[in-house]
């Protein structure tokens, strides 16, 4: 999966164009996020806290 920088749509790793708004510009990257199991927000892997409500990932 690769992440348009646009409209931030998911798109598939083969496809050019981004599905939903036809950017050329994905971001590409490698680091994992860790969903916030209270609000959901993404975290970098390895931070100890939700950035947004600070409960322990
Ligand atoms: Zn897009
Ligand atoms: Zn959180």
């Amino acid at each position: 999966m690769k992440s348009c920088m646009k409209c931030y749509a998911e798109n598939d790793e083969h496809q050019a164009i981004c599905r939903e708004c036809g950017s050329k510009e994905f971001t590409t990257k490698k680091e994992s996020l860790v969903p916030c199991p209270h609000c959901g927000e993404d975290n970098q892997s390895g931070d100890k806290e939700c950035y947004s409500c600070h409960h322990s990932l």
